[in-house]
């Protein structure tokens, strides 16, 4: 099939389908495959995970009832080195949504060139229903029942959606505590304290930074000319917004799942990420300053900006939304949050979209120096871990800039077809076991 009719035929189905994440993620590898020439054999390889395991999490409530929850580890490729990818907690968490995440991970991984493979886990839960006891308790029964499968040569987790270092920790000292040895290697994005990598918090939200001054420039964008929107206030987003605040970006449209607000004149975004770490759950709900008028998610997504950033979830730019798209860059900092319909009204509209795998990179890369650190028990300066996720940042981008204009494809086709075209070398070199 020819990339245009691909194309066609997404567009006819863009109406009124319910989204899945992982049919999203093989019709964007799909979409590629026209630009490789990666044989067919290998191609089987790359469209199905390696292994997907489900679990049953029981915890006992604060109340002494016992609660069963279902957990999800899935690993999508090893071709080239552990696996790697974080853990969701969320109501909304499927194992479709965790294998497209970890096969998002496994190009990601290659296009940043680090050596890892691509994995993702997922629990379906509510956490803000739970209390910190009930989540160290789900967090350590999960951890237990896919300890076979993770360990610092096999498979990291790390934080995603809803988890965090405090996790992270929980998690290393189950594993060492079941294990009877110390292996602070086993994820990333743990405590300081515990071996976590200084820079870890914000790298996801630096690499952001990186990557939109990088295509700003190639646009001949001024970063201080620019106006910027964030959807979804939490790791990612928060720091985005903040570091692109801090470079001369005006801030003026912020959101999470509470709704968001619009400032014309730009967004004191530390008095925001202050107002937000004090806040019931978290959240933007209840922000209060001269000049912000309150707007929802979907009039974020239509703001007159430069710069427009989702920083949430998947499948948020969509057939429904795209075409109100005013921005002139989308910066992927979720992980796909534009459906590939979205992409086809987007190119239409000459919106250039930097893709995730490429543009929240960062969260991969410096989680990558902290196992190293980790292995070699030799800590870094922070300011080393900034300077060397820079460089990473900038080289992707120059790669998939050079692919995209080489071969006059969109920035998404071309991260993939570099990402896609360095796994299948991995496994043509591996060759096929048995
Ligand atoms: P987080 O839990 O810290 O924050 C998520 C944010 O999204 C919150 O502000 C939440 O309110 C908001 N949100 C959730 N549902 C929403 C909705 N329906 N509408 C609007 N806002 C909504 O999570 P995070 O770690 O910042 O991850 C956000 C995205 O970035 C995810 O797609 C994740 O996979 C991706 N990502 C994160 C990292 C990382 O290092 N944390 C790395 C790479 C990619």
């Amino acid at each position: 099939m020819t990339a245009k009719r691909i194309t066609e035929v997404l567009q006819k189905k863009a109406v009124g389908i319910t989204i899945n994440p992982y049919q999203m993620m093989l019709q964007q590898l799909d979409l590629a495959r026209v630009h490789t020439s990666i044989p067919d054999g290998i191609w089987k390889i790359l469209r199905s995970p390696e292994r997907s395991l489900e679990v049953s999490i029981p915890i006992i409530r604060d109340d002494g009832e016992i609660e069963v929850f279902t957990g999800y580890r899935v690993q999508y490729s090893s071709a080239r080195g552990p696996c790697k990818g974080g853990i969701r907690y969320h109501p909304g968490v499927t194992l479709d949504e965790v294998k497209a995440l970890a096969g998002w991970m496994t190009w990601k991984c290659a296009v940043a060139n680090v050596p890892y493979g691509g994995a993702k886990g997922g629990v379906v839960c509510d956490p803000t229903r739970l209390s910190e006891r009930e989540v160290e308790r789900l967090t350590r029964c999960y951890t237990a029942r896919i300890l076979p499968i993770i360990g610092p040569k096999q498979d990291i987790p790390a934080p995603d959606v809803n988890t965090n270092a405090s996790i992270m920790n929980w998690i290393v000292d189950t594993a060492s505590q079941l294990r009877g040895e110390a292996v602070p290697g086993i994820v990333t994005g743990k405590s300081i304290e515990l071996g976590g990598a200084l820079g870890r918090v914000e790298a996801t939200g630096r690499g952001v930074m990186f990557i939109t001054i990088g295509v700003l420039q190639r646009l001949g964008i001024d970063l201080s000319h620019a106006t910027i929107a964030v959807q979804g206030f939490g790791n990612a987003g928060s720091v985005a917004a903040r570091l692109l605040s801090k470079q001369g970006g005006k801030v003026v449209g912020l959101s999470d799942i509470s709704g968001g607000y619009y400032c014309s004149e730009g967004f004191d975004v530390d008095d925001v990420v202050r107002y937000v770490k004090g806040s019931p759950g978290h959240l933007l709900a209840g922000y209060n300053a001269s000049g912000i008028e309150e707007i929802t998610n979907e009039e974020l997504f239509t703001l007159d900006v430069d710069v427009l950033i989702p920083a949430a979830l998947e499948a948020q730019i969509t057939s429904q939304n795209a075409a109100r798209v005013r921005a002139n860059v989308i910066i992927e900092a979720a992980n796909g949050p534009t459906t590939p319909e979205a992409d086809v009204i987007l190119a239409e509209n000459e919106i250039v979209v930097v893709p995730d795998i490429l543009a929240n990179a960062g969260g991969v890369v410096c989680s990558y120096f902290e196992w190293v650190q980790n292995i070699q028990c030799l800590p870094w300066e922070e300011e080393e871990t900034n300077q060397r996720l820079g460089k990473v940042m900038q080289r992707a981008l120059r790669e998939v800039l050079d692919l995209s204009k080489e071969r006059n494809i969109s920035l998404r086709l071309a991260a993939f077809v570099l990402g896609v075209e360095r796994v299948a070398q991995a496994a043509i070199l591996r060759g096929v076991f048995l």
